[in-house]
This record gives structure tokens, sequence and C-alpha cells, in this order.
């Protein structure tokens, strides 16, 4: 077996627990792992349902924190345990431990040549490089565990990785993207699973969402209602539905529980494909086909993760100023311009504040324009700290900032106002020759008693109000009544 590698520092590091007690929690979980395969094994024959490798390839590579040399160690009395429990001999245990670690070690170090993205699936290319990695994993366990079929089973060394080979491949392609793209990120030392959000439990969207599931069931029962060899892709469209609709994980439950379910419908007869399944070979190729079948919707649900995750940052990127990391002039103002119906239906009160530094051409002169983007940036932060969370805070251009508050207080958008002016006459940026620049800025504060449906007026309120403060002084804020 391969020298497994040292401490991987990728994530869930640095840990309390050590990687004695990583060790050992594997050692456990491939114990019960290879228990399971065990109980379900025809007698005198390898397991066709062996969840061990494939598991356990998927959390050294997923949670890098298990893959320690004490954690390859301790994975090897896992197998063992579980063999000798039942009844296993010893030697040949030891045998099929080591073609089982040579499968999982040729998988592990194929995996370290991938991205991190590719590790979890979240790539186009993704499945491709799963796929590379399995049929060779696959062919390793086959070519290690082969040499004693011979003499255990009496089949032909050929036969023997055949069946080593199509067997590892099914279990590697139906357990380990469970593993790869479980939405755990934990970290046992400091409780990094996300938190629940409280949601209204029946919305009709929620409902909606249901559909692509339902569908993989129905089409399910229909395969079993219609038989007949094509009854096997029933569920195919279905699946592609829900590759398009639900996130990661969710497809990779429905590929295993799809080649689960298809073979065990067909070993048990209750799903009729006119297949010979005495014939190991019409068995071998059924097992192929249906797993290779199950691959095509995690395929595209691959896509669609890398589709959604571009969306998502060229969303960002639309919103958001790039300097300041507050929203930009589009972002806030649709914001503004979403929540303000709601707020003028219930009549709510309103405020805007627009702020702007004083005197900012002089630290642009003075200073030069990179020192200007310092006090831009600073400013930001500073008024990020004097804002509620919930107001909405935008760079609407230049030295120009927003702030939407719609959950306004007697006197709470003065208070504000006030507060912003303070932090950001306190706050310094020092330049990299030490020089330090202290700043301020001039509040313009706008009051609507009634949320209007439209930003603009309070908007031009607003301007007018700042410019009453820039003409009294600066450094302070003024206020204007809207309605
Ligand atoms: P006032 O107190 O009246 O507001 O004076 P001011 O100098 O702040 O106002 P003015 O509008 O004359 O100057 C604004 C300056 O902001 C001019 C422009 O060069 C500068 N500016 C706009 N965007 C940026 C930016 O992204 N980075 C930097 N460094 N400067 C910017
Ligand atoms: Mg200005
Ligand atoms: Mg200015």
């Amino acid at each position: 077996m391969s020298v497994a590698p040292a401490v991987n520092q990728r994530e869930n590091e640095p840990h309390e627990w050590g990687a004695p007690l990583y060790a050992v929690a594997l050692g456990i979980a491939v114990c019960s792992w290879a228990l399971l395969g065990i109980v379900t094994r025809p007698a005198g024959q390898l397991a066709a349902f062996w969840p061990a490798n494939a598991l356990l390839l998927g959390l050294l590579v997923r949670y890098p924190a298990f893959a320690t040399w004490q954690g390859w160690c301790a994975a090897i009395p896992g197998y063992l345990v579980a063999d000798l429990l039942t009844g296993g001999s010893f030697l040949l245990t030891l045998y099929l431990t080591g073609a089982n670690l040579a499968g999982v070690a040729t998988g592990y170090i194929l995996f370290q040549r991938v991205s991190e993205q590719d590790r979890r699936l979240t790539r186009p290319f993704s499945v491709l490089y799963l796929i590379v990695i399995v049929v060779l994993a696959s062919a390793m366990a086959g070519f290690v565990g082969a040499l004693i079929d011979p003499i255990v089973f009496g089949r032909s060394a050929l036969g023997g990785w055949a069946f080593w080979f199509v067997t590892e491949m099914v279990n590697y392609v139906a357990f380990l993207p469970l593993m790869l793209t479980l939405p755990l990120d934990f970290k046992w030392n400091g409780g990094g699973v996300r938190k629940a959000r409280l949601r209204p439990i029946f919305t009709i969207q929620r409902a909606a969402r249901l559909l692509p599931g339902t569908a993989v069931l129905l089409s399910a029962i229909a395969s079993l209602l219609l038989p007949g060899p094509g009854s096997v892709a029933f569920p195919v469209p279905a699946l592609l539905w829900c590759a398009v609709t639900y996130g990661l994980f969710a497809n990779a439950v429905l590929a295993f529980l799809f080649c689960a379910w298809t073979l065990l419908a067909i070993s048990t007869g209750y799903l009729h494909v006119a297949v010979d399944i005495g014939s190991r070979e019409d068995l071998l190729s059924l097992r192929a086909g249906v797993t290779l079948v199950a691959l095509a919707p995690l395929v595209v649900a691959t896509v669609m993760a890398s589709r959604n995750e571009l969306v998502a940052r060229l969303q960002r990127l639309a919103t958001h100023d790039y300097l300041t990391g507050l929203l930009n002039r589009t972002g806030f103002y649709t914001h503004v311009q979403d929540t303000l119906p709601r707020l003028a239906r219930s009549k709510l009160p309103v405020a805007i504040l627009m702020i702007d530094i004083d005197h900012f051409k002089m630290i642009n002169d003075r200073h030069s324009h990179a020192a200007g983007d310092l006090v831009l940036a600073a400013v930001a932060q500073a008024m990020r700290s004097s804002v509620r969370t919930g107001d909405a805070l935008g760079r609407l251009g230049g030295e120009e900032f927003c702030v939407f508050l719609e959950d306004v207080a007697d006197g709470s958008p003065e208070a504000m106002a006030a507060r912003i002016c303070d932090t950001v006459s306190a706050t310094r940026v020092t330049l990299p020759d030490g020089t330090e620049i202290a700043t301020t800025v001039s509040v313009g504060v706008a009051l609507a008693n009634e949320a209007p449906t439209d930003i603009s007026g309070l908007v031009a309120g607003a301007d007018i109000a700042l410019y009453r403060a820039k003409d009294q002084g600066r450094n302070r804020y003024e206020v204007l009544n809207f309605n």
C-alpha cells in the first residue's frame, strides 16, 4: 500500500482532538461499513454491496483531518475486525484488506491531483475526473484482489479481475458522490455546522420543489407496473429534472437510491428486464450499465452547480462596489425599490441618509489617488460600523454614500447621522510612508412619516439637506422632512 501523506492543512485544522482520536473514529466507521457489506453478502462470495472502500475514500478526500498516517493505519484493523468478527480466516482477510486499501490509496492519490472544487463535484468536468479516478482505483483493487480468485473461488484471474473491477466501480459510483457532496463542513472543535434558519413550513414554492422528486417516485412505480427491458430507464427524465432543480448532495442521494433500488428490484424479480441474473456476465453488465445511467443526472447537477455559482458571482459583481464592498448604485436602488412598496402599503416611516466626504478632492490632490482610495475604504468601514444590521448601505458613486433606514424610531436617523460623523472624524488612515490622514463627512437626512412608493423624492430631499450641511460648515448633518 502506498504511504499516506502527512497531515493535510486544507481544512478542519487545527483541531483539538488530534490525529489519534480522528483515527479511532475512522477505524470504527470502516469497521461498521465493512460489517454492513459482510452481512449482506452471499455465502462464500465477495460482497456486491460494499460501501466501506468508497465511504473511506470519500471521508479521507472530503475531510482531510482524517487523512493522517494514523488514520490510514486505523483503517486496517477496521477491515480486519469486521471480517474476523464474522468468522473470516485471518490470512484471507488480511489479503482482501490489502486489495481494498490498494483501491482506496489509488483513488486518494489521484484525488490529490485535482482541484478542491473538482473534489466536491462543483465543476462541469468534475464527474469526468470522478469516473477516471474510480475506474483506476477499481482496476487497482481488481489487480490485487483477483490474484487470489483462482485459489479461493476457483475462478480465472481475468474473470476475478472483471468481477472485482465492476463491483468496486459500482460501489464507488454509488457511494462516493454522497460523501464528496455532503453539505456538512464540520469542525469538531468549533461546531462549524451551518445553523438552520426558521422558515415557514408550507409555501407553494416549497411544495413545487417536491415535484421532481415525486416524479422520480412515480416513474419508479411505473417501471414496476409496466415490465420490460426498457423500464429500467423510466426514472431517467425525472432524475434529470431533479438535476436542474436540486443541489448536488440531493442528486447524489437520488443517484444512489436509483442504483440501489434498480439493482435490488431486478435481483428480487420485481423488475423484469429479460436478463439472466444467474449469468455472471449479464449481472456485471447490468450493474455497470445501471451505475453509468445514474451518473448522467449527476453530470447535469455538477454543471448546474457551477452555473449557479457563476450566476451568484456575477450577481454580486453587478450589485456591489469593488473598492468598498458596499452595495453599488444598482444594488442600492434595487434593494430600496424592492422594499418601498411593502413599507408604503403599511404606511411606515422611512429615512434616507446621503453622505459625502468633505474636501475629498484635496486628499486626492495632496496625497495621491491611491491614498484617496484608502480613505474611501476606511470611511466605508466606519459607516458599516455605524449602521444597524438590516440598514442598506451603498456607495452611489465617487465619494458619495447612502443609507436607507426602514425601521425608523423617533430620532434614530438623526442619531445615526451623528454617529457616522463622529466615527468618520475619529478614523485615521495611515499611508505606507507613515503619513496619517483624517477626514470628515457631511450628512443630509430625509425623513418620510409615510414611505413613498418611489425613492427619487427621498434622494432629492436628502441631497438638499446634504448641501445645507456643506454650506453650514461640513462635518455635520441637516434634516429635511419629506412629508
Ligand atoms: P466637498 O466637501 O464640497 O464635497 O468637496 P469635495 O472635494 O469632496 O468634492 P468634489 O466633488 O469636488 O470632489 C470629489 C472628488 O472625488 C473628485 C474625484 O476625483 C474624487 N473621486 C471620485 N471617485 C473616486 C475614486 O474612486 N477614488 C478616488 N481616489 N477619488 C475619487
Ligand atoms: Mg461629492
Ligand atoms: Mg465631497
